[in-house]
C-alpha cells in the first residue's frame, strides 16, 4: 500500500504534507460554506480529471513497525496481517500514543487510522492487564463493526476481549458481555447512552478514550451524547481524537476532552485529485434508468457504489437492478444490522457487483477497489459529494465518479 500526501490541487482546501504541531492551523477550512451547497450544486463541480501524477509528494516514513516497542505477539499479528511499513498517521501517532500523550489525528478513512489507535492501545492494555480499559466511540454501526474486526485480528493470542455496543442488535447479549469486563468497548454513542442510563455500562475504569470520526458524530447529532459520556470518564485517562476536519465545534470539543495533545495531520483527500469525475445528462426518469443499465452492463464497471437520496429510493433502485439481472445489494437505515452486514460482505467479496447506499449508511466504510461511484441522486452538499467519491480512487488507484444531472 503506498501512502501519499498530495499538494494542493486547484480546488484543494485542505492541509497537505507532514504537519505536527500543538496548535490548530486547520480550523475553518473544509466545512466552511457547507450550507451554500445544500440547495443545488453547480454541475460543473462534478467534473474534474484525475491529476495525481503531477500532484503527489511522497511522505517520508520515519519508523519501521519493529521500531515500536510492542510486545512480540503484537508484532507477530502485524506481520501476519502483512503490513510492511507504517502509514503516515501510524508513523506519527503510534510513538505519541505509546508515550501516553493525548492525540488529535486529522485523518480520514483509508489512511490507516484504525491501526494507528488500536495497535498502541492493545499493547498498553496487554502490558497493564487492566480490565475494561478502552472505550472507542464511532458514529455508525458499520464503522464500529469494522474497528472490532480489526481489533480481533490485532489482538489474536493476546487474551484480550472486546464488546461491540451498537443499536440494531440484541441488547441483552451486550449486557451480559459487559458483565464480563471486556478490555475494549467499541460503541456507537446512542447504544452506549442507552446502556449508561440502564446502569449496565460503567465508565469508571476507562483508561483510554478514543473518538473516531468526530466530525461525522457531530453531523449526526451525537454531540450531547458525546459530552455526557466524556463527562463520566475518569479525568486521568488518555484521549485519542480522530476527525477528518477541524471545525470550530470540533476544536471546542478537543479543548474540553484532551490535555496538551499532539496534533497530527495526514489528510490526503482532496480525493478529487485522483478521481476522474464527470456528469451524465438525462431528461426523464426512464432515460436515467436506461443509462444506468447501459453503464452497469459494461465490463469495466466491476464494483460500483451507487448513491441514492432516501432509504426507500435506495431499496427500490436495488430491487430494480436485481430484476434486471444485476447482482445488487442495498444498505440504508431501514435494514437490520445483520442485513447490512450481509450486504456489505457480498459487495466486499465481489458476490454483488453493485452496492446501493444512502450517505449515512456508507459513511466511513472501508471498501477496497470500488471501480466506480455513481451518484444516481445528487448529494445534498458538496461535502457529501467529496465523501461519496472518496470511496473510489483509494491509495494509489485512480477512480471514476459519475453524477446524474438533469438535461
Ligand atoms: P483505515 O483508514 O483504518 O480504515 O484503514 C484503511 C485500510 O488500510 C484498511 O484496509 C487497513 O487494513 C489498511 N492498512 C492500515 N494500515 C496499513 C499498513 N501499515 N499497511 C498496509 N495496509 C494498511
Amino acid at each position: 500500500m503506498a501512502y501519499y500526501n498530495k499538494s494542493r490541487g486547484s480546488r484543494g482546501d485542505k492541509g497537505s504534507g507532514k504537519k505536527r504541531s500543538s496548535s490548530f492551523p486547520y480550523q475553518n477550512k473544509a466545512r466552511s460554506g457547507r450550507r451554500d451547497f445544500t440547495a443545488s450544486i453547480n454541475p460543473s463541480k462534478f467534473i474534474s480529471h484525475a491529476s495525481k501524477s503531477t500532484q503527489e509528494v511522497s511522505y517520508e516514513i520515519t519508523h519501521k513497525f519493529t521500531d515500536f516497542d510492542f510486545v512480540d505477539k503484537l508484532h507477530a499479528n502485524i506481520k501476519s496481517r502483512n503490513y510492511q511499513i507504517p502509514s503516515p498517521i501510524q508513523d506519527q501517532a503510534i510513538p505519541s500514543i505509546l508515550s501516553g500523550k493525548d492525540v488529535i489525528g486529522l485523518a480520514n478513512t483509508g489512511t490507516g487510522k484504525t491501526a494507528a489507535f488500536l495497535l498502541p492501545t492493545i499493547n498498553k492494555v496487554y502490558k497493564n492487564r487492566t480490565r475494561t480499559s478502552v472505550l472507542i466511540l464511532a458514529p455508525t454501526r458499520e464503522l464500529a463493526q469494522q474497528i472490532d474486526e480489526q481489533f480481533r485480528i490485532f489482538a489474536r493470542n493476546l487474551d484480550l476481549y472486546s464488546v461491540l455496543i451498537v443499536g440494531g442488535t440484541n441488547i441483552g447479549r451486550q449486557i451480559s458481555e459487559l458483565r464480563r469486563s471486556p478490555h475494549f468497548i467499541i460503541a456507537t454513542p446512542g447504544r452506549a447512552m442507552d446502556l449508561l442510563k440502564r446502569k449496565n455500562l460503567s465508565l469508571e475504569s476507562i483508561g483510554t478514550f478514543i473518538v473516531d470520526e468526530a466530525d461525522r458524530m457531530l453531523d449526526m447529532g451525537f454531540i450531547r451524547d458525546l459530552e455526557t459520556i466524556a463527562n463520566q470518564l475518569p479525568a486521568t485517562r488518555q484521549t485519542l481524537f480522530f476527525s477528518a476536519t477541524m471545525t470550530p465545534k470540533i476544536k471546542q470539543l478537543t479543548e474540553k476532552f484532551l490535555k496538551h495533545p499532539d496534533v497530527i495531520s495526514v489528510k490526503t483527500a482532496d480525493t478529487s485529485t485522483n478521481v476522474d469525475q464527470d456528469i451524465i445528462k438525462v431528461g426523464t426518469k426512464e432515460e436515467k434508468l436506461d443509462k444506468l443499465f447501459d453503464l452497469l452492463s459494461q465490463d469495466e464497471y466491476e464494483k460500483v457504489l451507487l448513491f441514492g437520496k432516501t432509504k426507500f429510493g435506495v431499496q427500490r433502485l436495488s430491487d430494480t437492478l436485481t430484476k434486471r439481472g444485476f447482482n445488487s445489494v442495498a444498505i440504508h437505515g431501514n435494514k437490520s444490522q445483520s442485513q447490512r452486514q450481509n450486504a456489505l460482505k457480498s459487495f466486499k467479496t465481489n458476490r454483488a457487483k453493485v452496492l446501493v447506499a444512502t450517505d449515512v449508511a456508507a459513511r466511513g466504510l472501508d471498501i477496497p477497489n470500488v471501480s466506480h461511484v455513481i451518484n444516481f441522486d445528487q448529494p445534498a452538499t458538496y461535502e457529501d459529494y467529496v465523501h461519496r467519491i472518496g470511496r473510489t480512487g483509494r491509495g494509489n488507484a485512480t477512480g471514476i465518479a459519475l453524477t446524474f444531472v438533469g438535461a
